[in-house]
């Protein structure tokens, strides 16, 4: 394969936006590919940021998952603990109410901590 400006030189690699094939005079080397010195150069720029952008994206939509599991929990707890309140002022049918949300707030949290295939990796 030759250097698509180049005919007669033998290419070195493939730019990352047009996929021609460069000769090491027509490539200039970016953050993680190839492109054509000059004229795909900064639109692979671009997509590189793009790409960044979306991996911050996913940074952020992890954590607000995880902190959605560690909001349950600290909830749940909190209602197993209005339940023992409950338990000792108003009785123990309506206390039973509680603690059932307590619980189930609380699995609910951890198994949201625990499901890894809802935290999208980003490379
Ligand atoms: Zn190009
Ligand atoms: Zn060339």
């Amino acid at each position: 394969m030759n250097c698509f400006n180049h005919r007669d030189v033998s290419a070195v690699g493939l730019c990352k936006s047009c996929g021609k094939a460069l000769c090491p005079d027509c490539w200039t080397e970016l953050t993680n590919g190839l492109a054509c010195k000059d004229s795909c150069e900064s639109r692979v720029n671009r997509i590189n940021r793009m790409l960044d952008s979306n991996a911050q994206v996913m940074r952020v939509a992890r954590l607000q998952l995880k902190s959605l599991g560690l909001f349950c929990i600290i909830a749940g707890i909190a209602f197993c603990a209005l339940a023992v309140w409950v338990n000792q002022t108003i009785g123990s049918s309506f206390a039973c109410f509680v603690a059932f949300f307590g619980v189930a707030f609380t699995v609910f949290g951890f198994l949201r901590l625990s499901r890894k295939q809802d935290y999208p990796q980003s490379d």
